[in-house]
This record gives structure tokens, sequence and C-alpha cells, in this order.
């Protein structure tokens, strides 16, 4: 699988775009920096969206994407919790903010549930369970035995959540500096300190550190972000870079 990173940050500016990853040009995980970094023939392509949970900054773009395909015919296959359809059709595309798509052919929304294995186009996909303030799935992605998880974003306590995975490649977010820690606790949201906890919590669960690529990082904490995750990747010894707009992985 190729993973090309449309989006890597919390928020957008002209150099940093919010959460979207693209597999092999066909599926998008989580709908941030979408539509404004691909032209609409790529758009029209898209197989599938997985989306993580109903904050705004991933499922932004959903709607500029219905309008594409609504305007050539094409059609959305969304895939998220009922709190991520009820996000989109109760507050979004409701007739009043944007157009009610989910009255039309165009929006084709699957409910997932966590732990409930399904397949997209040619790829098994597992959503689990991750701890933020809103209810939120991480997706595993498997094709020809190779796997990779996104965690959307989380916040720590992600025992349960490694039980159920064996990712060669774990995409997670860590959006603020070791500073902000205790504001990652009470808002569920990762810092290098926490992960470093999380990290060895899967090392002692699944006896291995899968390759770890960091998103949602807050741009203006990067710098700091970058240093601290050197301590934390010298400290457990594993591999830990930092995403960015324009990344592209083999997995
Ligand atoms: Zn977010
Ligand atoms: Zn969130």
């Amino acid at each position: 699988m190729k993973i090309r990173f449309l989006g890597a940050h919390n928020t957008e500016t002209n150099t940093s775009g919010l959460m979207c990853l693209l597999i092999d040009e066909r599926v998008a995980l989580d709908a941030g920096s979408m539509t404004s970094r691909m032209p609409l023939a790529a758009q029209l392509a898209i197989k599938a969206v997985l989306v993580t949970h109903p904050h705004y900054d991933h499922i932004r773009d959903v709607p500029m994407l219905t309008m594409n395909c609504f305007l050539n015919g094409g059609k959305v296959h969304t895939y998220g919790s009922q709190a991520v359809k009820d996000a989109l059709s109760g507050q979004i595309l409701n007739g009043k903010i944007y157009s009610n798509f989910f009255a039309r052919p165009v929006m084709d929304f699957h409910i997932v549930e966590p732990n409930t294995p399904f397949s997209v186009d040619k790829y098994q996909v597992l959503p689990v369970n991750v701890n933020h303030s809103v209810p939120a799935n991480g997706y595993q992605v498997t094709l020809d035995g190779r796997s990779f998880f996104y965690t959307g974003d989380t916040g720590p306590g992600l025992e349960k959540c490694w039980g159920h995975i064996s990712p060669e490649l774990l995409i997670i977010e860590v959006t603020a500096s070791n500073r902000f820690t205790d504001f990652g606790r009470d808002s569920k949201h990762l810092t290098p300190q926490l992960l470093k906890e999380e990290l060895s919590a899967f090392r002692d669960i699944r006896g291995y550190i899968p390759k770890v690529v960091t998103v949602h990082m807050n741009p203006s904490l990067e710098d700091e972000i970058a240093i601290e995750l050197k301590e934390v990747a010298a400290a457990i010894k594993c591999n830990i870079s930092l995403g960015y707009e324009g990344l592209e992985l083999e997995c």
C-alpha cells in the first residue's frame, strides 16, 4: 500500500493541512484537507472515505467531495460511526448549512461498529475504539498480509485497542508537546510523554513496537514535539518520525 499524507496537522495554514491520508489514491482516511489538495478527477476516483470521529477538522471536506460527486454523477461511500453520520446529516448536510445529500443517492453512508471488520475496495478494515472526547474509532487497514493502523484523535489509555491490532506501521496522533501533558489527559490527546507510555504498553501486549509516524501536531509546537519524540525513540528504542503534507509511505 502507498499512503500519501494530504494533511498531517490539527490546524490549517498555507503550509499545514487537516488530517487526510490517501491509500493508493483510492481510499481516504479522514476528510480534513482533502478536496483542496486533489484534482477533480482524483476526487471522483475515490472509492471510500473512512472517518474516525465527528470533529470538524476530520469531516470538513466530506460536504465538498459530495458536491463534486453530485455534480459529476459520482457517489461518496462514507464509513463512520453513528456519531459521524449524525454530525454530517444533522449539522452540515441538513438543507440549511448545505444541501441535504443524505436524501440523495450521491451519499452512501455505512455505519461501522468497533471490532467488526469489513471490506472496502480490495482492503480489509478493522475499526477499533480509541479514547477521545467524542466516540472515535481508529482503523487498521490490511492488504496482502500487511497492515497499518491510523488512530485518528486519541488520548492515553489504548491498552484495549492494542489487544485488537498488530500493524507493521502505526500512524498516531501527537497533538502537543510535553508541557501540555495535563491538557492532553483532559482533552484526550497525546504528547510525546504520553506516547511513550502507550508504546511501552503496546510492547508489553504485542512484544514489539511498529514503525511509528506521528500526525495531528499543532504546527506552533512542532519543533518542541520533534525534540521530545527523539528522546522517546532513544529511550524505548523504536523508530518514530513526524508526518507531513506530501509524505508518501509504503506499507
Ligand atoms: Zn482532530
Ligand atoms: Zn478530535
